[in-house]
Parts: structure tokens; sequence; C-alpha cells
């Protein structure tokens, strides 16, 4: 389980009294962040830091324990800076500085220089903030009373980025097809995003898959159907309702096949495509969108890179309300724009609004048997559609600020699981603003994570990250992305 190390920071400078107090203000503090019920991992107390050895074995400890996702710090009093330089050039875990203060309020009738040495995080903490600013070390400053409800929801907010980071090392990409023929923005160097990210990406013949999915038992496929059944209504638009049952089984088999595949190699994001299904009967369908369901990242049509993001994002979402995504076409009615999302098959029912159909239909690409899907319509709400990109030298992740609004009307013939944006600032700016940023036609989605807490992940892995939002407009992001070529091309 994930847990993250609480420190505070002082020296012995003000006596036994006062470090007493620091022990137990911040084991008050710990306990408190714990028992509010807002933070996603368990914070864990450690004694307070004095001296140069103490604070270096401190985040040796953190390095080596696999559980701690990062350092939340506070320098209590005042801490010389020095004694943290070897500790922090040997930091690996994300850090947060919390900078803020035992007590609320300011006790202004009683107030004396006991308290004012006791209380002095309002220069501890630039004197700590200094040193890690001159060293240039990646971390989240949050400002603020400890016990505010914003305070704790953004130490929440960066706990789920700070899994992001330390887990995007884990991410390993299983592709059964190689990358669509001519298409140029779901390519990129797998090396560097495994120097970069930490992402291993693999290529595994299509039959291989497919001997997996053979192996696949016919008790095991049928008791799947039967769960099927049982959690999804039917649309069997006039089919024979053994031949429908026919086609979902051999989705119900991918999906067990491809599972015991990616567990038994250890993978957690796979990548398809339409057009090299080998012994396939059909394009995987229903069966990646389980698999997107149960935690696994996915690209289509040899998306590597998307599906390890899908991967990332569901891994800093808890799993959840996190999708694969294709822009697929517009509603360019004057006031009302808006982008159709979806896929030939595959989104995630994680992002569904609760009500899912499985649908046996043709499908127009490819050469395969029709492939059983679920059909149903996204959620509303606000989330984030991003896209990473590879420029050739270095990668670029560009975020838009989405909205799912409900679909002005109903869409009976559309055989597939579907969103309606409306892109920020619109969709004429927003769509501008990507397609000058050279984002691609997929996107990793997510309604669970904000273009804050992707920016601390894009900085932590030292990329380029451009956000799409309310403010955005078309010269100004020009020129970010000039500039950003000046600071991001300097290597
Ligand atoms: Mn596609």
């Amino acid at each position: 389980m994930y847990k993250f190390y609480f420190v505070a920071g002082s020296q012995d400078l003000y006596g036994d009294d006062c470090l007493n107090n620091v022990a137990k203000h911040s084991k008050e503090m710990v306990d408190t962040l714990n028992a509010s019920g807002m933070l996603p991992f368990e914070v864990v107390w450690k004694p307070t830091l004095l001296t140069k050895a103490g604070i270096y074995s401190f985040f040796d400890e953190a390095n080596s324990d696999k559980e701690c996702m990062g350092t939340i710090l506070w320098m209590h009093t005042f801490s010389p800076a020095k004694n943290w330089i070897s500790g922090l050039k040997i930091a690996r875990k994300p850090i947060l500085h919390l900078h803020t203060q035992f007590r609320e309020a300011l006790p202004f009738s009683t107030i004396d220089m006991d308290y004012m040495n006791e209380n002095q995080s309002a220069h501890g903490d630039r004197e700590f903030g200094h040193i890690m600013s001159r060293m240039g070390i990646q971390r989240e400053i949050v400002v603020g009373y400890w016990r505010h409800e914003d305070v704790i929801k953004k130490i929440a907010s960066w706990m789920q980025s700070a899994v992001g980071i330390v887990e995007s090392n884990n991410i390993k990409v299983m592709r059964i097809a190689d990358n669509m023929r001519s298409v140029a923005v779901t390519e990129g160097d797998k090396v560097e995003a495994e120097i970069v990210f930490g992402w291993q990406v693999d290529a595994y013949p299509v039959n291989e898959a497919v001997e997996y999915v053979n192996a696949v038992s016919e008790s095991e496929t049928n008791a799947l159907v039967d769960e099927y059944y049982d959690k999804y209504g039917l649309i069997l638009d006039g089919r024979d309702a053994c031949e429908f049952k026919k086609h979902v089984a051999v989705q119900a088999q991918i999906e067990i096949g491809l599972e015991n595949m990616l567990k038994e190699k250890g993978y957690n994001a796979i990548v398809t495509h339409f057009g090299d299904l080998g012994g396939f009967k059909q394009l995987p369908g229903l069966a990646i969108q389980r698999l997107m369901e149960k935690g696994y990242g996915f690209g289509a049509e040899g998306d590597w890179k998307t599906a390890a993001m899908v991967r990332l994002m569901k891994v800093m979402a808890g799993g959840k309300d996190t999708s694969f995504f294709e822009d697929y076409t517009y509603n360019l009615v004057k006031g009302k724009e808006a982008v159709l999302e979806s896929h030939m098959l595959e989104v995630c029912p994680s992002c569904g609004d609760g009500k899912a159909f499985i649908r046996v239909l043709p499908l127009s690409m490819g050469d395969r048997e029709d492939p059983a899907r679920l059909v149903f319509t996204c959620k509303e709400g606000k989330g984030i559609a991003t896209s990473l990109i590879d420029l050739g030298n270095r990668f670029r992740l560009i975020v838009n600020e989405v909205e799912s609004i409900p679909c002005p009307e109903e869409m009976p013939n559309l055989p597939v699981a579907s969103s309606y944006w409306r892109p920020e600032p619109n969709l004429l700016v927003g769509a501008e603003a990507w397609i000058l940023a050279g984002g691609a036609h997929h996107s990793s989605f997510s309604y669970a994570l904000t273009s804050h807490q992707m920016k601390i992940w894009a900085d932590a892995m030292g990329i380029e990250m451009v956000t799409i939002d309310k403010n955005t407009e078309i010269e100004s992001f020009k020129d970010r992305l000039k500039w950003n070529g000046a600071y991001y091309d300097r290597r």
C-alpha cells in the first residue's frame, strides 16, 4: 500500500522543550491528516530532522522503501539548509514542501520570544526553499493552514501525481501489433520513452496472443459470458439470440486469454490494431473495454504512447473514470460546437453513465466477424484530455480541459460508446491550439484528474506540457510554444 513520509525540520539551538513541542506538533498533524478522510493514502510520521547525517538517512530510507511514494517536508523552526544538501542530492521520491504553521492564529495578546522561536516556519521554510531552488529540485509547494480543507485537498491531489511519478517507472506496454502504416502521430522513440518515463514497450507476435486466447476453456468462457449477461443489457438488433451469444463468447475468451498473457508476462497496458489480427476471430472490443475497466492501459492501431498514458492516468486516478478516446466527428452549429468522442469499439466503461449494453454489429474496418462491444453514453462532467507526442528530439504533453455535456439528441444508430465534449475555451480555439501544438487524434482522458496534476508529473519527467484551458488565447499560445522551444530544445 502506498504511503508518504511526513517530517519536520529543525535544529538544536532552541533547546529540548522546543524540540519536544516540534515532535508533538508534527505527530498531531500526521494523526489529524490521516483522520481527515480526505487523503487517498496514509501519511507516516518520521522523527524531526536536525543534522546532515540524519537528513541523508531519511532520504536514503525513503528511496529504498518501495511503498513510499513521496515525502512531505515542513520546517517547523529554522533548519540550516546546508544540512539538507547531501540528502536532497540523493532524494528520488517526489517532494511536497508544506509551508504551514502549527497554530492558525497569531496570539496577539500573549506573543513573546518563546512563541516566535518555536513557530518560525515563515523564515525556516524560506531558507529551505532557497536551497531547493538553488539545487533545481522539483517539488510542489503547498501554502496555508494545515487543517484547512483546501490545503488538505492540495496535498491529496499532489499524492496522486506523486504516485504517477513513481509508478511511471513500472509501466509495461505489450504491443501485439505495430504502429498503423504511414501514421505519424502515434509513432515515437521507445528507447527515449524508457529513458524519460521508465516505460517498457515490447512487441509480441499477434498469434502468440491468439494462442493464449485459444487455450481458454469453454467453461471459463461461458462463466464470463454469464457474468456479462448479469451485468449488462443486451441489444440484439434482430439477431438470433444463440448466434448473438456466440459472438459475445468470442470476446469473453479474448478477455481471459489476453489478461492471462498480460499477467504471465507482467504487462499493464496493451496495444492492438484492426489491421493485424492474425488468428483473432474478432477485433478485441468488449474484451479491451473490460481490460481497461480493470485498470489496463490501451491504445489502438499500435498507439503505445496513448496506451502508456491511459495506464499512467488510471494509476493516478485510482483506476476510476479514465479512458482511451478518439476525436471522431464534429457538431459545428454556431454556438453549439462540440466533438463526438469515441472509437471503433474501445471506450472504457469506467467513464459510462451506468447503463451499458452489449451489441454485435458489423465493423467496416478489418476483415473479421462482427465484434461484440459495450455501448453506452459517458457521464457528464469536467475532465482532461491528454496527448503525448514525440517531436523528434523530445516529448510534449498537450492537455485540454474539456467538459462532457449531454448530447442534444439521441443517436440510435451510433453503434459504439461515446462522449460529447466541449473543449475549453471553446471548440474553435481549443481545436486550433491542440492542432498548433501537434496533438494527436487519440487521447487519454480522465474525469478524475486535473491539468495541474499532469503538470506535476510532466515537470518531474522533465518534459514540456502545454495546457489548453478557459484562458487560452491563440496568439499567446503560439508565443508559449516558441518560448518553450527555446527552453526545451536547448540540450
Ligand atoms: Mn484510432
